[in-house]
């Protein structure tokens, strides 16, 4: 897609207007940038005032396959027209399918369909409880599970309440009890939290929120052996990194991984709808039954005709492909801003987490001087941003983001 923005027409009174407008009657809890969208597809998002802009963000990979794909429109609306909830007290015909693929894209026998990402990691905690006390054998009300610092899991008084950042946790207590905190990315302090009564450690293979943060090499392999021998549950929040975002369906597939629970979300649902998964084998996840989890929503048909194109999608590899060349891009591009107004930055596929020089001003000030050269993207803590463009953004236009954030930077 080519360049046409005029920035010349611009007219962001109206913006402005919409601005005041959202924020009037809007609990505090965002703080976005000053923009207001009205439509998009691709790569590419467009204001009330007729600005395009660059998405750099993606929804926080909620949006892999990029705005409006056809495919994925295609399947929600054909579904819109016939059958769109039924609640799990019946079965649909788009569950058993949606499920079976999911499976198959993880290797796994069983899937529980959640919607919000928070759910999914709600889910694997009551299943990995779940399972030390039927299968591990742990007293009750004595399970355990091992958290990193730096986490981001979401926003449910259990899970901030094993956060470590004081914006997410402060002021929301009491918590949940039964986590213990390791420094991220050190197996020998996993190794040291064990006990008899952990069932669980739960990891995101790659820190999205942390700015990208990436293991140390063997981190995964090593934690992977050592769940196995300590018979403790690997769970990996692949909310985030998973779904072709790293140039591999999950994170964990760099290392050769295949952890206990897969916990899915974000792109599964296409952007279109909330789709969120536990993904495991029924010698885990087979320890519910009826009464014991649900929800309204989860596994609606409308949420699996979206994820099953998602899979779908997934399963010919062409995104994971993607992702893999244009990070080569992005990497090079990053590369090329060291010592010119960037201090440092990670990459695995086409994500990144970009560490701008704090003279420059803030993580959030780059993202605003970002926004005035038509590109969106969202900052994570202090002066680091994240970048995570849709994969199916062109090379040119990816170029194009890097130049502006160039030009941003100096
Ligand atoms: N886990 C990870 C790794 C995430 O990045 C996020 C959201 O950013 C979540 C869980 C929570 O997902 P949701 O916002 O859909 O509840």
């Amino acid at each position: 897609m080519s360049i046409t923005t005029d920035r010349s027409v611009v007219a962001p009174r109206r913006t402005a207007a919409e601005v005041v407008r959202a924020e009037a009657r809007t609990a505090h809890n965002y703080h976005p940038l000053p923009v207001v969208l009205s439509h998009a597809e691709g790569a590419w998002l467009t204001d009330v005032d007729g600005r395009r802009f660059l998405d750099l963000l993606a929804g926080y990979s909620a949006l892999n396959f990029g705005h409006s794909h056809p495919r994925l429109l295609s399947a929600a609306h054909a579904q819109l027209d016939r059958l769109t909830l039924t609640s799990r007290a019946f079965v649909h015909d788009r569950f058993a399918d949606f499920c079976a693929a999911l499976g198959d894209l993880c290797g796994k026998d069983m899937v529980l369909p959640m919607n919000t990402g928070a759910e999914a990691v709600e889910t694997a905690i009551k299943v990995s409880r779940k399972w030390g006390y039927d299968v591990k054998g742990v007293a009750a009300d004595q399970a355990r599970i091992i958290v990193a610092a730096g986490n981001f899991h979401g926003r449910t008084t259990t899970i901030v309440g094993f956060s470590d950042d004081p914006d997410a946790r402060d002021g929301f207590g009491p918590f949940t009890p039964g986590f213990d905190m390791v420094p991220y990315g050190d197996l020998a302090a996993i190794e040291g939290a064990i006990t008899p009564n952990t069932v669980a450690v739960l990891i995101e293979p790659i820190q999205g929120e942390g700015g990208v943060i990436i293991p140390p090499a063997g981190f995964l392999v090593g934690l992977r052996e050592l769940c196995t021998r300590e018979n403790v549950l690997f769970v990996a929040d692949e909310i985030q990194a998973g779904l072709g975002r790293t140039g591999r369906t999950f994170a964990c597939d760099h290392d050769g991984v295949v952890p206990d629970l897969y916990v899915l979300g974000k792109a599964l649902g296409g952007g279109i709808v909330p789709v969120s998964a536990v993904v495991g084998n029924s010698d885990v996840l087979g320890v519910l039954h009826p009464g014991q989890h649900g929800s309204t929503f989860g596994g609606n048909p409308l949420a699996c005709a979206v994820g099953l194109e998602v899979v779908s999608m997934l399963a010919s590899g062409e995104h994971q492909t993607r992702a893999d060349q244009l990070g080569v891009v992005l990497t090079e591009r990053l590369q090329a801003m060291v010592g010119n107004g960037v201090v440092g930055f990670r990459t695995r596929g086409l994500w990144a987490g970009v560490d701008i020089d704090p003279s420059l001003g803030t993580g959030r000030e780059v993202c605003e001087r970002l926004m005035a050269h038509g590109v969106l993207a969202k900052d994570t803590h202090g002066s680091t941003i994240r970048l995570a463009p849709p994969l199916v953004v062109s090379t040119d236009d990816l170029n194009w983001g890097m130049d502006q954030l160039e030009g941003s930077l100096r």
